[in-house]
């Protein structure tokens, strides 16, 4: 069976679900919930002996365009949850690093960049020196790809490493197992261009 998909603004939290295995009927809230990154679903809480019990429903979290579409019928405390999203987005548009021009001119023949995080912003650097500074982005391996971008873009081949520091990975990786081999894959990658264009690798 295909679970029914809800909607987070329509009538979910009273609808009630039927399993067509075993006849249980309640509500979204009644069920088996389980939360996830963009989605709650919803199993059906009755006995099923060795089969699994069936999905029935699937709640998908609204995007921040949508909950801004609904805000007439916002609750106090989501409004101040969007306010928080739209702020912090807005924050971010605002001191984020778009050009390479922005970035500093640098001298060093080798560089080897950490992608640090002090408090609530990513700090790119060199050693002790502060290359750059950003709000930070939750889950953020779509920011660490635009900024190695820039990066490439201001420093070409003598960029050799944009390495996550431990402070880093939490916001950087989050709850996404993949993020960590990603993030390996472009420094490797990295590495290579750094290689190929002439370089050779220390001891060799
Ligand atoms: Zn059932």
């Amino acid at each position: 069976m295909v679970a029914i998909i809800l909607d987070y603004f329509g009538d979910w939290k009273t609808r009630r679900l039927t399993c067509p295995a075993c006849g249980w009927t309640g509500t979204f809230e009644e069920g088996l919930t389980e939360l996830y990154d963009s989605l709650q679903d919803c199993q059906c809480p009755g006995e099923h002996g060795s089969a699994s019990a069936p999905m029935l429903a699937v709640l998908p979290y609204p995007t921040l365009e949508e909950w801004q579409a609904h805000a007439a019928q916002l609750s106090p405390g989501e409004r101040t949850y969007i306010g928080q999203i739209e702020n912090g987005r807005e924050r971010f548009n605002r001191m984020k690093l778009r050009f390479a021009s922005q970035l500093p001119d640098l001298t060093e023949p080798v560089l080897d960049l950490a992608w640090d995080q002090e408090g609530e912003e990513v700090v790119i650097r060199l050693g002790e020196r502060k290359i750059w500074r950003e709000p930070v982005r939750y889950e953020a391996l779509w920011r660490y790809e635009q900024v190695l971008a820039l990066l490439q873009a201001k420093y070409g081949s003598r960029l050799r490493d944009l390495a996550p520091t431990p402070a880093a990975e939490y916001h950087l990786y989050g709850d996404k197992v993949a993020y960590p081999a990603a993030v390996q894959r472009f420094r490797s990658r990295l590495r290579r261009a750094w290689e190929a264009s002439g370089h050779r690798p220390p001891g060799s």
